[in-house]
């Protein structure tokens, strides 16, 4: 297949292969074909791309450049994605297997990021402060980190990568970004626009391959000052200890087991379907998939009827097919994990309402399909409730006092985000009070925009990505203080 790409990692305004020219093979995870060989970098490809965005920082122009200008070039790039959308579109459903609606919908999303951070680019100029010291001028200003070390997960590439690209370039930073070795597609596409949107060479850099050497180079080396990770909480952890070699600054955007409270008084149908698509969107690989229903028991069984209803007509198949509603997973090993995480919940004693196995369609046999599951009669002590799986795999909890709900809904690790159905505002403003996470949905599933931070509360991570709280994580805070009227002190 002719992708009309470079294939090739991104070193210091240099399009490369790999130094030790290993490769791998990016498969398409609906029917196993080989759609691209990418060269697969390691840690002297990282150290190259390092020194470049090191040379980038201390010695080029990009992080004095007026923000004004920076913002332009970053504004140029939302405006190449806007061009070139259908086929990043293209490109990241081939790569993950997702529907080619939903590629469209985050690429407008994407250009979104690039767009709001070209606009606020300029906008900080920093703040004259009361100084208490008589005759003296006391400023705060904000500069970039240095150099930033991005990693990113499969699930959704260049939308995790926009989140970091957009805010470090707009700031003056120098990049480093490697994607997940199996997603680089539309990684690589992304750099071809950067280039042609007047990107100086060394400021961004892309190199491919192995989290455990790629990423782990990156993590550990003292000449990057800043690392924003998303993934998961095994990988965060790991990274969190690497990155204590010279004290980086760390972003970490990690896993979630989301909950979303089902009150008796919302509204039926609309619940039904938020909780449908709070889930099953790309396999339920989303990070804030919303997999932990939680029901008050006077709707329970109908509403488990009722999306058990919508679950069995659901249309799996390729992600260029109009019909589909719900591609593969993203890897045979990723299926293998959804299998034995199910095959847990059933021996925990959760009942399977739907689901539980792979389709037996023989036209999906090729690809790596799950059917969607829901799970009843769950207790929290189960792993099905407690672990992120990262399918499509819903639990169901019951509830019968608004107290117990939030007790459930908190009952986790992780805090990244979760949702509450009720027509009653203020039982849904309470709960949204007490709900220890980073984002709280009333009446709402899974919507997130540029202008609001994004991140967790608990095991789901540090720090936040997107709105005002976004740039924050790329810039390092100085107070200049000038004394108009020096004196000497005489002590000594
Ligand atoms: P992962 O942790 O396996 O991999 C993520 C990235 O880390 C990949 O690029 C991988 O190569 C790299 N990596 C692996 N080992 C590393 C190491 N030792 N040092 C440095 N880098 C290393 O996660 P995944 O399976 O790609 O993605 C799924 C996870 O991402 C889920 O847990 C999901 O919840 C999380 N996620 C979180 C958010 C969020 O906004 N909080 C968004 C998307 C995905």
């Amino acid at each position: 297949m002719n992708l009309n790409l470079k294939l090739k990692q991104y070193i210091n305004g240099k399009w490369v292969d790999a130094n030790s020219e290993n490769t791998r093979e990016i498969i398409n995870p609906f029917n196993q074909e080989i759609i691209a060989v990418v060269p697969e970098g390691d840690e002297s490809d990282t150290k190259e791309a390092i020194a470049a965005a090191r040379e980038a920082f201390d010695y080029g122009e990009w992080p004095s450049t007026p923000a004004t200008e920076r913002g332009a070039v970053v504004r140029r790039i939302a405006e190449l994605i806007e061009r070139d959308k259908e086929e990043l579109a293209y490109l990241e459903s081939l790569d993950t297997g997702k529907t080619v609606e939903e590629s469209r919908g985050d690429m407008d999303d994407i250009a979104g990021v690039f767009r709001y951070y070209a606009e606020i680019a300029d906008k900080d100029g920093g703040e004259l402060i009361d100084s208490p010291v008589p005759n003296s001028i006391s400023k705060v200003v904000h500069e970039p980190v240095g150099v930033c070390g991005q990693i990113t997960p499969w699930n959704y590439p260049l939308l995790q990568a926009s989140w970091k690209l957009a805010p470090a370039l707009a700031t003056g930073n120098t990049l480093i970004i490697k994607p997940s070795e199996i997603t680089p597609l539309t990684h690589i596409k992304v750099f071809e626009l950067m280039e042609e949107a007047g990107v100086p060479a060394g400021v961004a850099n892309l190199v491919l391959g192995a989290g455990d050497k790629v990423g782990a180079e990156l993590s550990s080396n003292t000449d990057v000052d800043l690392i924003s990770f998303t993934g998961g909480i095994v990988t965060g952890k790991k990274i969190m200890q690497a990155a204590s070699s010279n004290v980086k600054k760390l972003a970490l955007e990690l896993g979630g087991k989301n909950p979303n409270v089902i009150f008796a008084d919302a509204d039926f149908d609309i619940a039904v379907d938020q909780a449908l698509n709070g889930v099953f969107f790309h396999a339920g690989q989303i990070c804030s998939a919303g997999t932990r229903l939680i029901v008050e028991e006077s709707i329970h069984d109908e509403f488990v009827n009722a999306l058990v209803e919508r679950v069995k007509k659901f249309k799996l198949g390729s992600g260029f097919d109009e019909d589909t509603q719900m591609g593969p997973l993203i890897s045979a090993d990723h299926l293998a994990k959804v299998e034995k995480y199910v095959e847990a919940g059933v021996k925990e004693g959760a009942t399977l309402a739907v689901g539980g196995k792979r389709p037996e369609d023989p036209e999906l046999q090729n690809g790596f399909f799950y059917l969607p599951t829901i799970f009843t009669d769950c207790t929290t002590d189960m792993t099905v409730v407690q672990e992120e799986g990262f399918g499509p795999v819903i639990t169901v909890e019951k509830f019968s006092t608004e107290k117990e709900a939030v007790k459930l809904a908190n009952d986790s690790i992780y805090g990244l985000a979760g949702g509450v159905f009720t027509n009653d505002i203020a039982k849904a403003e309470r709960c949204a009070a007490k709900m220890r996470m980073g984002t709280v949905w009333i009446n709402e599933f899974n919507l997130y925009f540029p202008h609001a931070p994004w991140g967790g509360f608990k095991q789901s991570g540090i720090g936040r990505e997107l709105g005002r709280l976004g740039i924050e994580e790329y810039t390092e805070t100085k107070h200049i203080f000038q004394n108009l009227k020096p004196e000497t002190f005489n002590w000594f």
